[in-house]
């Protein structure tokens, strides 16, 4: 049976973060599941830091060190399958112990804040109720400190909970990423560009769950080194939620080259979206991935047509997730800023697919059309060899 840790309040701790997670309480049966993944990547997340993870039934506390707070609320930002998360004061489990906290954290409010307290107790044989911690502990703060009671609409929360063995106080929730814990939904393949969208992306198929091996085509010597290191350099940013992460560089210009002398040039584009769909469909059969993502938008640039994503769809067995599909630019941008990738995204080096491009790019093809082009050429086979020479490297956090 799970025990609270023998000594939280041990030296080595100075503070301690109370972890709410949200959707995993819905998982039902699978509920174990979750919480065994959320707590080996909060461990994870943590490991260098000194602070250590403390999990009593679905209560998540985080003890940290000297100096560790900032350290440990920064990497917890990436820990998928987070709600929110509080950092707390552990006291003794009397009421004098917990007033006297409340009245320190009080303190560094600012002049004037309205407040009200609020206790949470879980052991019922604590001798005061909750409503009597509160009024107690309000009732200090008040006369003390001369802060202004607010029942409704209070500037902070003092909230208290007092568990079976200690209590903790806080005044502070900081919203935690949300979404479900990496790896509980499988591994997928992300199409990497050097572009904003697709590191964004990722990021968003990580929270649902998944976990992420990365395939990008290269056009050297059209695209150089740079673009490579570029894209290597994203890699690592999304790498930080899941230790590391696989990149899968297929070497793209011969192929490339080969499909724009073959087709049409309006369709050129659409030649290469789905000679990559082929080619990232194999590579993912032989690396155990169930399904791809890609940055794709609707209606971003003209070529993104629902009929587009038709054709582009239909060089793929797999399902291709779209996770940005709806979202506009402005809110792509702001995400990719808040992750962290923007900088490097916009670095003027090209992509593949901005090579070899006509002027004016076929808006609503056809499948038939792209079959017609893809005449005469063993699809199958080109991207057999384009998925058999990808160089692999392995990207740590
Ligand atoms: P991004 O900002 O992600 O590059 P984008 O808005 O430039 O996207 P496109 O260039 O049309 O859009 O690409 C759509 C998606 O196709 C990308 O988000 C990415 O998933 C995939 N893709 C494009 N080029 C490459 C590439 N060279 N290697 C891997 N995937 C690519
Ligand atoms: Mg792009």
């Amino acid at each position: 049976m799970p025990s609270e840790a023998s000594n939280p309040n041990s030296s080595r701790f100075v503070g301690t973060i109370v972890l709410r997670v949200a959707e995993i309480f819905l998982k039902g049966a699978n509920r174990k599941v979750f919480v065994k993944q959320f707590s080996k990547n909060a461990r994870r997340l943590i490991a260098d830091t000194g602070a250590e993870l403390e999990v009593m039934y679905l209560r998540f506390l985080v003890h940290y060190p000297e100096g560790k707070k900032e350290l440990v609320l920064d990497r917890l930002q990436r820990l998928f399958g987070l709600h929110s998360m509080s950092p707390a004061i552990l006291v003794e489990k009397d009421i004098e112990s917990i007033a006297t906290e409340a009245m320190r954290q009080a303190k560094e409010l600012p002049a004037g804040s309205s407040f009200k307290v609020k206790t949470n107790r879980r052991d019922k044989q604590f001798p005061l109720g909750s409503m009597e911690v509160s009024m107690e502990v309000g009732g200090r703060i008040h006369t003390e400190l001369g802060l202004p009671v607010e029942m409704r609409k209070p500037d902070y929360e003092v909230q208290i909970e007092i568990g079976d063995t200690r209590s903790f106080v806080y005044t502070q929730t900081i919203a935690g990423p949300g979404g479900l814990p990496v790896a509980t939904a499988g591994r997928v393949g992300l199409l990497l560009s050097g572009g904003i969208d697709s590191p964004v992306a990722g990021w968003a198929a990580m929270r649902r769950g998944c976990v992420l091996s990365a395939i990008y085509f290269h056009s050297f010597p059209y695209t150089g080194d740079k673009s490579k290191e570029k894209v290597l350099e994203l890699a690592k940013h999304l790498a930080a939620y899941q230790t590391k992460l696989r990149v899968h560089v297929v070497h793209f210009t011969e192929v490339q080259k080969q499909l724009r002398e073959h087709g049409p040039g309006d369709l050129a584009v659409l030649l290469y979206r789905r000679m990559m769909m082929r080619t990232a469909n194999k590579i993912a059969q032989a690396h155990h991935m169930k399904a791809l993502v890609t940055g794709e938008n609707l209606g971003q640039v003209a070529s993104q047509t629902l009929e587009n994503i038709g054709v582009i769809q239909d060089a793929s067995e797999m399902p291709i997730l779209r996770p940005l599909i709806t979202y506009d630019k402005l809110d792509i941008i702001a995400k990719a800023q808040e992750i962290g990738t923007y900088e490097t995204s916009i670095l003027p080096y090209d992509d593949c697919c901005s090579l070899f491009v006509p002027k004016h790019p076929a808006t609503k093809a056809r499948i038939a059309d792209l079959v017609r082009a893809e005449e005469g050429l063993d699809v199958d086979a080109l991207a057999q060899g384009l998925a058999n020479d990808a160089e692999e490297i392995v990207i740590k956090a």
